[in-house]
């Protein structure tokens, strides 16, 4: 069986899961009838420290809800260069919001200096839009699964909220930079005005991301929801594998620890350069083998093992709760091999 480690998202759902979706008690969600939907919005909530949470089908809804309804068509919204809502959501935040991309490099950190948020910042003005929007990131997914600390999203945000703007966390990965630093959600998202999380990655659900905010703040995405063509009916049958997700937070660390063994594992190989994992995302800088991605993907396939080329260089393993420590070792063990051809 090929050891797949493409994305967190390629999990299949465990039994409890699909007991679960057949066993949970529905309703019809647009009328906010669904009992499933509205547990999984509250213990959603609970879980980052929000007033309220808003269940979405995706990750890439909840980052386009949360930017509609922070800001007015044609603002400008402040990103970094790398961020998956600017780089990975098919331009959405203009055709969907009317928003200009504005970025800056955060770099290795993955999170803007306070200079930079004041540096990218535009006054609205007689000729401007103006800044309605910053949006960070975190883990940071094309950085290499980035934890970021409380107080550098604080100290971003702070910056962000001095000169007027909200602040949105596109936290897909919120739980691992959590498991990683060892804090807790509500500490991470403390000073942002909005966070995105995801239930469809590391933690396992089949479908599913919540959008957590203010109780003002929520009411807005739900009609924003419904406009993005997101009103669900039904939804408990999706939402009951949601809830048991919430509680695969804790073993996120052995897929951080798994992803730190693969990594020293691959970089001991001639020819791969493997930087130490934050979380669960290994990057895999193949340039001094004089070997693209997509030829290095393509030989690891050859021995069952999936990655994503990411970059001319660079090849991206993701572990997961479907990949064990002994499947780590045994692709270590099968790249080993067709590098050495
Ligand atoms: C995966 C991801 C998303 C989008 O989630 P989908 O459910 O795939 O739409 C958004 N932001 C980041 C950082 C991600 O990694």
């Amino acid at each position: 069986m090929a050891i797949d480690l493409r994305s967190d998202t390629v999990t299949l759902p465990s039994e409890e899961m699909r007991d679960a979706a057949r066993d949970a008690p529905v309703g019809d969600d647009v009328y906010g009838d669904d009992p499933t939907v509205n547990e999984l919005e509250a213990a959603a909530a609970d879980a980052v420290g929000m007033e309220a949470a808003l269940y979405v089908p995706t990750g890439t809804m909840g980052n386009q809800i949360a930017a509609r309804v922070h800001t007015d068509r044609g603002q400008e919204i402040l990103v970094d260069q790398q961020a998956h809502v600017y780089k990975w959501e098919l331009g959405g935040l203009a055709q969907l919001s009317g928003l200009q991309v504005r970025t800056f490099d955060a770099g290795e950190s993955a999170v803007p200096t306070p200079e930079q948020v004041r540096a990218g910042y535009v006054e609205e003005a007689l000729h401007k839009a103006g800044t309605g929007l910053l949006s960070l990131e975190n883990t940071h997914n094309a950085r290499g699964g980035t934890a970021v600390s409380p107080a550098e999203i604080g100290t971003a945000a702070d910056a962000a909220h001095e000169l007027g703007i909200p602040v949105h966390l596109d936290g897909a990965r919120l739980f691992n930079a959590c498991v990683a630093l060892d804090v807790d959600a509500p500490a991470m998202t403390e000073r942002v005005d909005s966070v995105m999380f995801c239930l469809s990655k590391g933690l396992g659900a089949p479908v599913g991301s919540m959008l957590a905010g203010s109780e003002e703040y929520v009411e807005k995405a739900r009609r924003v929801r419904k406009l993005f063509g997101g009103g669900m009916r039904q939804a408990g049958i999706i939402a009951a594998p949601g809830l048991l997700a919430l509680d695969n937070v804790e073993r996120l660390a052995e897929d951080h620890e798994n992803a730190a063994r693969l990594a020293a594992g691959l970089d001991d190989i001639d020819g791969l350069r493997v930087p130490d994992p934050d979380t669960n995302i290994v990057q895999v800088f193949t340039d001094d083998a004089g070997l693209t991605a997509e030829e290095f993907v393509s030989r690891c396939e050859s021995v069952d093992v999936l990655g994503g080329a990411h970059a001319e260089y660079l090849t991206r393993f993701c572990t997961n709760l479907d990949v064990s420590r002994a499947d780590v070792e045994a692709a270590v063990d099968r790249i080993e091999t067709v590098m050495r051809d």
